[in-house]
């Protein structure tokens, strides 16, 4: 599984970095997954912390998926 921050839904309210800080770091304002855990696998995914700051992320922005992330938006 994969967990993915959607910058374009985060207002930055930081509450990520506080429920998991081993998966989510605040960088410049926004929610960001920490490089090498957008892979959660399925003990991460497990993972009732990450769980929860999927589910109290005030914009939605947090999901765990499947499939891979979105391809980023090109120019
Ligand atoms: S909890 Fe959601 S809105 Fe807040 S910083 Fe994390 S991703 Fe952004």
């Amino acid at each position: 599984m994969r967990v993915f921050v959607d910058r374009d839904l985060c207002y930055g309210s930081a509450e990520c970095a506080h429920r998991a800080p081993a998966v989510f770091d605040f960088v410049d304002g926004f929610g960001v997954v920490r490089p090498g855990r957008e892979e959660t696998g399925e003990e991460t995914g497990e993972d009732p912390s990450v769980l929860e700051a999927v589910e109290k992320c005030p914009s939605q922005a947090i999901s765990i998926t499947q499939a891979p992330p979105p391809a980023p938006d090109r120019p």
